[in-house]
């Protein structure tokens, strides 16, 4: 069964919203407190009382369970609007909820659908993030996910005169997202790591450890010690999402994972300077090093590039799947695969704030890319879906995500951003995107 096909007769059979992540699936920030049901609706507080007697309410929170009525129901949670977007644009496009469910088998998506939507229930997949010390700031990031982002705003201040940042993701060093000090007792963490030896370590199929930079906290050694010391113990199969930086200590992770099963995810979506650009923090070469050195071992079962589609990387992104591609021809067709994720926020770094013109460019671009790959035996069928509906996004989505959609302020955000990032950083936005460089220069602040 296809994509489309699986969405029709699987999803849509049970309700027009159905999507099993909302069950089965959870990102959790243990140092925020903070949880959601996949990386796109926007997260939401776990009950700290509630978690002292009942650890699995770090997923099984109030929110979900409303959600998972509303989708019984056949109702659009708002926090999903990331796939009515997609599906919305019509050509039978093939949103997230269907990459999201088809991982678990059918009978578990029915029992999701005919289960009260009061129960708890048990995840299978899991996102945890155990805190946000990272060495990078990427432009599309902020502090609550990066403990470098924080010094640039405690050092700097906030960023100036940016008008659709809503959320205030700039202005300010998100204290929230770290409520406890280290060594002070995290009663998340405790919370996980007490539903990880009753239960998780049983239940979940999969454990992905995020962060900031998870191979940078001392949680995720503690994790991986676990498993080490509990041979067998669990059949969860562990991934983890690096940015593979210079400072990651590949010979310690190796180490640590000789014996486990390990999905590596990396996050990449142009190459070079612009790359080095938009991933403040970022050798790109190191990283190209750390990636080949990691295919080359042989130790991994996969190794995943997660590209984040934003308005700086199209010019480049044709040339880093270019390289993907490549690399599967000579280490195989998961090493390494690739996922294309339209970034959402912030809105102003949306690829939807280009002109027309670069758009189509783009676009075209894609398009003599995927007329040259599509067919090649070595691409899964969720990359050529991936590159498909990014072609069509550029096509026809005409305003970005968000409430702040006035094109106007977020041409305003995005040269004020850029102007104050050049500055704080020492990066040059001209010099490094000539395709932008007429356009940025006349954009009205
Ligand atoms: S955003 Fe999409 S994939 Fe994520 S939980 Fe909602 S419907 Fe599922």
């Amino acid at each position: 069964m296809n994509d489309l096909e699986f969405r029709q007769q699987v999803l849509d059979t049970k309700s027009a919203s159905f999507c099993a992540a909302k069950w089965y699936n959870a990102t959790i920030w243990l140092g925020s407190g903070q949880t959601t049901s996949c990386h796109h609706p926007p997260a939401h507080s776990i009950d700290a009382e509630e978690i002292k007697t009942r650890p699995s309410a770090i997923h099984n929170t109030v929110e979900k369970k409303i959600d998972r009525l509303n989708m019984q129901l056949g109702n659009r949670p708002k926090g999903c609007e990331y796939c009515w977007k997609i599906e919305d644009m019509g050509r039978d496009a093939v949103s997230d909820r269907v990459y999201k469910s088809k991982i678990y088998p059918i009978e578990a998506l029915d029992e999701a659908y005919t289960t009260p939507h009061q129960a708890d229930v048990d995840l299978r997949t899991l996102e945890i993030a155990f805190d946000r010390t990272c060495q990078f700031a990427c432009s599309y990031c902020n502090p609550a996910f990066s403990s470098t982002w924080v010094r640039d705003i405690q050092r700097n201040g906030p960023y100036d005169s940016l008008v659709s940042d809503g959320r205030n993701h700039f202005t300010h060093a998100h204290d929230s997202a770290q409520l406890y000090r280290f060594g002070e007792t995290n009663p998340y963490s405790e919370a996980f790591f007490k539903w990880w030896e009753t239960d998780l370590h049983r239940t979940l199929q999969e454990l992905r450890i995020t962060g900031g930079e998870p191979l940078m906290s001392g949680e995720t050694w503690k994790l991986l010690d676990w498993f080490r010391t509990n041979k067998g113990r669990s059949t969860t199969r562990l991934a983890i999402n690096t940015n593979l930086g210079a400072e990651v200590d590949i010979d310690r992770l190796l180490d640590a994972t000789k014996d486990i099963s390990l999905d590596l995810y990396t996050s990449m979506e142009s190459v070079g300077q612009q790359a080095e650009y938009i991933r403040d923090g970022l050798d790109y070469s190191a990283w190209v090093m750390n990636l080949v050195r990691l295919m080359e071992c042989g130790q991994l079962r996969s190794l995943h590039v997660m590209c984040t589609v934003n308005a700086l990387c199209l010019d480049t992104l044709p040339n880093l799947l270019t390289a993907i591609m490549r690399w599967k021809y000579q280490y195989g067709r998961d090493f390494p695969s690739f996922t294309l994720n339209i970034l959402r926020f912030p809105s102003f770094q949306s690829p939807l704030v280009l002109p027309d013109a670069i758009k189509l460019r783009h676009k075209n671009q894609l398009q003599e890319w995927l007329d040259c790959w599509g067919s090649d035996p070595l691409m899964h069928e969720h990359e050529r879906n991936h590159v498909q509906r990014l072609i069509d996004y550029l096509d026809i989505v005409k305003t970005p995500h968000s409430d702040a959609f006035e094109q106007p302020k977020l041409h305003n955000d995005f040269r004020q951003f850029f102007t104050q990032y050049d500055q704080r950083r020492g990066k040059n936005f001209t010099a490094t995107f000539p395709l932008l460089a007429d356009w940025y220069n006349d954009l009205r602040i």
